[in-house]
């Protein structure tokens, strides 16, 4: 196995943490965005009970101007039976009267019902106030969160870039060539361990041979899965420089 093949795995662990921060820190806008629609309903409540409180405003106001017709209707009746020559004519204006009073009396109900609900709106209103005072407040500090993990991901992505840069200057250029045109085609694993006699990334089989050089401590070649051209390695003990040891072991004794 390549003797920089554990700074390169090293570069893909970092590489997939940079990548799962950059993710993390691009979907703040969103979030944010996310948070702040929350806030439409409760926004549309107030909107909706306000409106609601003009509307009933301007039906009282439309039913007391009844109550003043049908008023000014029954004075007038009064004043002209005061001056009637027949006693039909007198009848008829005494009918007209007590309809007109009737309708007042009606209206003036009415309006009495419409101020009942006109307080009922105008809790609303005050109910959906609050609640939206409270969804603000309540909007603001998980904002307020949100920029205080964005401000530590950030530092641990600075961090992660700058360990990575480090560990890069140690490989050989050729070889980190390789390993970043494999990584744009598989992100996060441009490195797959070979175990099993598999290529652990897409399955294939690895040649033994292949999987004995990997073993290999001497060995400086880099082997690519046939199959993904994923770089492969082993973290299976090196059987080579135990049987060495072994040996070296026996020949001291
Ligand atoms: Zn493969």
């Amino acid at each position: 196995m390549h003797p920089a093949i554990p700074q390169l795995l090293e570069l893909q662990t970092l590489d997939q943490v940079i990548a799962s921060s950059r993710a993390e820190l691009d979907s703040l806008p969103k979030k944010l965005r996310e948070a702040d629609a929350k806030l439409t309903g409760a926004r549309a409540a107030v909107t909706g009970a306000k409106e609601a409180h003009t509307q009933a405003l301007s039906r009282r106001k439309k039913l007391e101007l009844d109550v003043e017709q049908w008023k000014t209707q029954a004075k007038k009746y009064r004043e002209q039976s005061s001056s009637v020559k027949t006693n039909e004519a007198y009848k008829a204006l005494q009918h007209e009267i007590a309809t007109a009073e009737a309708e007042v009396s009606k209206v003036e109900d009415l309006v009495l019902e419409q101020m009942m609900t006109i307080e009922d709106i105008e809790r609303r209103v005050k109910h959906a106030e609050a609640d939206l005072r409270e969804s603000e407040q309540a909007i603001a500090a998980e904002k307020k969160q949100m920029q205080v993990q964005y401000g530590e991901k950030k530092k641990n992505l600075d961090a992660a870039a700058a360990a990575r840069e480090e560990i890069a200057n140690k490989v050989p250029g050729e070889l980190l060539d390789l390993y970043t045109r494999i990584a744009k085609r598989h992100p996060g694993s441009a490195l797959a361990e070979a175990r099993d006699e598999q290529c652990r990334a897409c399955g294939v089989r690895v040649l033994p041979h292949v999987l004995q050089m990997l073993k290999t401590e001497t060995d400086e070649e880099v082997f690519r899965c046939e199959t993904c051209g994923r770089i492969l390695y082993s973290l299976e003990p090196i059987p080579h420089a135990q049987h060495r040891q072994a040996t070296n072991g026996a020949a001291n004794s």
